[in-house]
């Protein structure tokens, strides 16, 4: 298993036919110069307006949800064209991020409801075909309404965020408190929590909980923000970097044969969910 999980980090990309590429951990989420611009443009957006007002007035507009009734093998069939902009790392449109992903757990032998957990972690993107732009859907999450860590992307674009200007916001704690856990706390609006809420019901605790924190990178990868997580949250991270390895990991630009893959998929799909969900 050890093993297994070393070699998942290494990944193959075809650079040109006879030469592959061997992509090294290093070479992913590189956020300094280097990033290309319209990534820095897509969190330059998304600093600036992730406020606490604006995440309230999504968590109403779209809970208790109400937006669309629908499979999750609809909602997958959607993916085809959606390609996110804050990735640095992969330029295919998501359905192929979704099946790599899935396929990379398969491969390593881990339970059904993980491989599932690694098809649907990003459905929750499909905010962007309810009218959402992407600053409000995609990119790494972060809490709302206390003080910006460093270790966030990026971070001094925050100084174009109105939050920036509201002293209890700047504060450690901000409006929550110590150890208060993170199910207490408002994360910056986006995938991870929409989809949270869409599934929640009917997956194990570590699946939605792997859901809804698979973005807040600033927690799972650099140790960020313990002093609002239960002890709980602090057990959870392990999931969470395990998660992390695939999700990022397994992105290249290789087309996978999605096709044969479907009778595997819907089988598992319907094992957990009923036929149509609330979106
Ligand atoms: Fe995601
Ligand atoms: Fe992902």
């Amino acid at each position: 298993m050890l093993l297994a999980l070393i070699l998942s980090t290494l990944v193959c990309i075809n650079d040109s036919e006879d030469k592959p590429h061997v992509k090294s951990k290093e070479e992913y989420r590189v956020y300094d110069e280097t990033t290309p611009e319209q990534v820095k443009d897509f969190y330059r957006l998304n600093h600036t307006h992730q406020t606490v007002d604006f995440v309230l007035k999504k968590e109403k507009e779209y809970l208790p949800l109400r937006h669309k009734k629908m499979g999750i093998w609809e909602a997958l069939s959607i993916f085809d064209t959606l390609v996110d902009e804050s990735d640095p790392d992969l330029g295919l449109p998501q359905r192929y991020h979704l099946f790599q992903t899935a396929e990379a757990i398969r491969r390593d032998g881990y339970p059904r409801w993980l491989i599932l957990t690694g098809l649907i972690h990003d459905l929750g993107k499909l905010l962007t075909f309810f009218g959402e732009s992407q600053w409000a859907v995609v990119g790494d999450t972060f809490p709302v309404g206390c003080a910006y860590s460093e270790r966030i992307v990026f971070p001094e674009y925050f100084n174009a965020n109105p939050d920036k200007e509201v002293p209890i916001y700047q504060t450690k704690y901000g409006i929550y408190s110590e150890g208060c856990g993170l199910f207490n706390v408002h994360m910056s609006w986006g995938h991870d929590e929409y989809l949270y809420q869409v599934v929640k019901n009917y997956l194990p605790f570590e699946a939605s909980y792997i859901i809804r924190y698979h973005s807040f990178y600033s927690a799972h990868l650099h140790g960020a923000y313990k002093h609002l997580m239960s002890e709980k949250d602090k057990e959870m991270l392990w999931w969470l970097e395990l998660f992390r390895r695939y999700d990022l990991y397994s992105k290249t630009e290789e087309k996978i044969d999605l096709d044969s893959l479907i009778p595997y998929y819907e089988d598992l799909i319907s094992e957990f969910f009923p036929s149509e969900l609330d979106w």
